[in-house]
């Protein structure tokens, strides 16, 4: 299917699963190399990277834990503007290895938060690990973002764990809005 309609919208194919697959192996790869013989937990950020963290789990060849966290966003006051509070989170990261599991880093807020929670509670490193990126949305620079699928331009994508007003997250492959 080349493209599809989710509520009144339309989206063409953008990414197809065998891409996101390979993708997804290297990146594995990659991990594996750089935590070798350290024992790191991986964090997802829900509900997004559910497909991804399962797809990624599934190449580590380390011990390694996995958990979830949720973020939900309110809109402040105009002199706090949005107001994030995290779900979940683990709180015996203390001199662990955490990777940090999204599905989009868009403006980069919500990873922004999540760091701030996780680096309070001094981990040994934090790495963010996600399947898509919007270098052009990004609001302040991101060290920790070291591990990306695909970078990509600034359009909204559905598909893959990703939704558009909660439709689209059981798509094998990702498409845009066209
Ligand atoms: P950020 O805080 O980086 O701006 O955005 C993070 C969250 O916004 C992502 O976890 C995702 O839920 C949502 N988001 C950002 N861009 C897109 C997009 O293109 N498509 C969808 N479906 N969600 C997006």
């Amino acid at each position: 299917m080349n493209s599809i309609k989710i509520h009144e919208k339309d989206f063409e194919i953008f990414l197809e699963s065998e891409s996101i697959n390979k993708r997804t192996r290297l990146m594995g790869i990659q991990l594996n190399v750089d935590y070798e013989k350290r024992c790191p937990i991986f964090i997802g950020v829900l509900n997004g990277s559910f497909l991804f963290m399962a797809d990624l789990i599934k190449e580590i060849e380390l011990d390694c834990e996995i958990d979830f966290i949720r973020v939900a966003s309110y809109h402040g006051d105009s002199s706090t503007g949005q107001i994030k509070e995290a779900f979940g989170l683990p709180n015996n990261l203390k001199g662990r290895d955490v990777i940090l599991v999204e599905d989009i880093v868009d403006t980069g807020l919500t990873v922004q938060y999540i760091l701030a929670q996780l680096r309070a509670q001094e981990p040994a490193s934090i790495n963010v690990c996600s399947l898509l990126f919007k270098p052009a949305a990004l609001l302040k620079p991101m060290p920790e973002l070291t591990y990306v699928g695909f970078e990509i331009p600034n359009e909204f994508v559905v598909g893959y764990g990703l939704d558009y007003n909660g439709l689209g997250r059981n798509l094998k492959d990702i498409y845009r809005a066209i």
